[in-house]
């Protein structure tokens, strides 16, 4: 059945569907729909399947993670609590480091962020440890009700409003607002850049919502890596869906809708452009406008290095910092608020905010010793404009020399290398255009409407739903695009303005 026009009959369950893209998002849509007796194919652009989740290993033996690495989302999602028993029997496997993060705001001073709420509290200067605690404390015991809120779209009927609430009014601050309860820069900094994640200037409406989402699932289980790289979270996916008869097809880019004609439900694990071609003139013209208005975030400048011996930190935060997966990099709250601001006006900060990946103190089997030479994998990104048109020399140039600066002698550590600018973050996967990696940018009005209000996985088209990282509740793997937007498929093809159209 054409999924263009008007699908399955009203009472007939839908027996077929195609997901186009195998990203995280893609492949929990699969599942979804699997489990509920839906034959799916899942067809994928790229050679492998997993999009973000996309894992390497270069000739060294070294393991890198090309794109996803900490996943602080993933297993207090509702997703891996339906799916994760049979995800761990097919290879699904977390680690955490001893630390999940560090903020480093100079040689001086840092601030580590624990699982644990209490170790965390007991970290920070002065009063800053209980107003810590009785911030993140109360509802970090209730992680899987926050997740169930809040990974879902905003606009809803909450199931456990004094938790909606609670969680909601504080997400919905600026974050330099938020970050006033805390006296110390070591506390402040901590949250910020937490909160940073989003590519957000982080004195807008709702900035702290990342933050507080990534503070408080951190706080239950942790920001583990995948034992054996991203990629296995993705082979674990697909193995599963496999077993429930689902079928992967990869090399096969979707342009038309001719290709997906077939099927009774059609996910777009895609941008909302890249649907709209795909779509063409069926999709319905008030969609094509919201969809036109949907704004892109600012971008990424990524490096891959293998560095002997690890990252040299220096100074007091060394003893913190080279126990964390994921170390922040950027100054002061202040400062970073300040780098954020530029990157989303389009201007190249002179030390744009940079996260650096340690998976291997998680996971050590992603390193090798050489000659006696233990060589690492570290991954890291700087915050930059949308679009910024550094070459790869320049990419990793930008990105070491803010580790340098925590880190002095890194570079001479570093015995391989390889750099993606914006460009070439997109050119690997057309949902990371001009290098945004969010899907989006995650301002308050795309947490609202994302990336329409009311209908985030509606198309307009019956039959046909949008499901990527675009979709509420946006960017990070935490497979919940995917599961809601297949959940609205099976509850039936026709949405709002499009069932008047009929
Ligand atoms: C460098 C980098 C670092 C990141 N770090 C983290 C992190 O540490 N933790 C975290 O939680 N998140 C991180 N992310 C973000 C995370 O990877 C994404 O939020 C997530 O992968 C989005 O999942 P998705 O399924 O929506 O889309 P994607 O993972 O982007 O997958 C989309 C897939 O669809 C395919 N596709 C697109 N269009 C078509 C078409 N027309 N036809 C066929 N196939 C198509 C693409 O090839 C791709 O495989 C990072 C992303 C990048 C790039």
């Amino acid at each position: 059945m054409h999924p263009c026009s008007p699908g399955r009959g009203p009472g007939r369950p839908p027996r077929t569907a195609t997901v186009v893209g195998s990203g995280p998002n893609g492949l929990a849509a699969a599942l979804v729909l699997a489990r509920s007796g839906v034959e799916v194919t899942v067809v994928e652009a790229a050679s492998g399947a997993g999009g973000g989740l996309r894992s390497t290993t270069d000739s060294s033996g070294v393991l890198h993670d090309r794109c996803a690495t900490t996943f602080p989302l993933a297993q207090p999602s509702p997703f891996l609590r339906l799916f994760g028993p049979s995800l761990t029997g097919r290879g699904l496997r977390f680690a955490t480091a001893p630390l999940d993060a560090v903020h480093v705001l100079d040689n001086r001073r840092s601030a580590a962020l624990h699982t644990s709420v209490a170790q965390t509290a007991s970290g920070l200067p002065g009063r800053d440890g209980a107003v810590w605690k009785a911030t993140f404390g109360p509802l970090a015991e209730r992680a899987g009700t926050v997740t169930g809120e809040f990974l879902r779209p905003v606009v809803h009927l909450p199931r456990h409003p004094p938790v909606f609430v609670g969680f909601g009014v504080q997400a919905g601050l600026p974050a330099t607002l938020s970050t006033r309860r805390f006296r110390s820069p070591e506390a402040r900094a901590l949250f910020t850049g937490v909160a940073a994640h989003a590519f957000t200037p982080l004195d807008m409406p709702a900035s702290s919502a990342a933050g507080m989402m990534l503070t408080v699932a951190g706080h239950s289980a942790g920001w583990p890596v995948a034992v054996g790289g991203s990629q296995t979270v993705a082979d674990a996916l697909v193995r599963h869906l496999r077993a429930l008869g689902g079928t992967v097809v990869t090399d096969t880019p979707v342009t038309d809708p001719g290709q997906v004609a077939d099927a009774d439900i059609v996910m777009l694990d895609t941008s909302p452009e890249a649907a709209a071609k795909i779509l063409g003139d069926r999709l319905p013209g008030h969609v094509a406008r919201t969809w036109r208005r949907f704004r892109r975030g600012p971008a990424v400048a990524v490096v891959n290095c293998v560095v002997e011996g690890g990252v040299p930190w220096s100074g007091h935060p060394a003893e913190t910092a080279g126990q964390a997966v994921t170390v922040h990099l950027g100054g002061t709250a202040e400062q970073v608020a300040v780098a954020e601001r530029e990157c989303w006006s389009g201007r190249l900060p002179e030390h744009p905010f940079t996260l650096v990946g340690q998976p291997w103190l998680a996971d050590p089997s992603r390193s090798v010793v050489r000659d006696g030479r233990a060589l690492h994998p570290v991954w890291a990104y700087s915050h930059v404009p949308a679009g910024w048109e550094g070459t790869p020399r320049q990419t990793f140039d930008l990105v070491t020399e803010q580790i340098e600066r925590a880190a002095p002698g890194f570079r001479d550590r570093v015995t391989a290398w390889t750099a993606s600018p914006p460009s070439a973050v997109a050119s690997h996967n057309p949902n990371n255009a001009d290098g945004d990696i969010a899907g989006g940018a995650s301002h308050l009005p795309q947490l609202v409407a994302r990336p329409r209000l009311l209908h985030p996985y509606d198309t307009g088209v019956p039959g046909v739903y949008l499901c990527s990282s675009s979709t509420a509740p946006g960017g990070g793997v935490h497979f919940m695009c995917g599961m809601n937007a297949a959940e609205r498929a099976l509850r039936g093809p026709v949405s709002g303005r499009s069932a008047a159209h009929r």
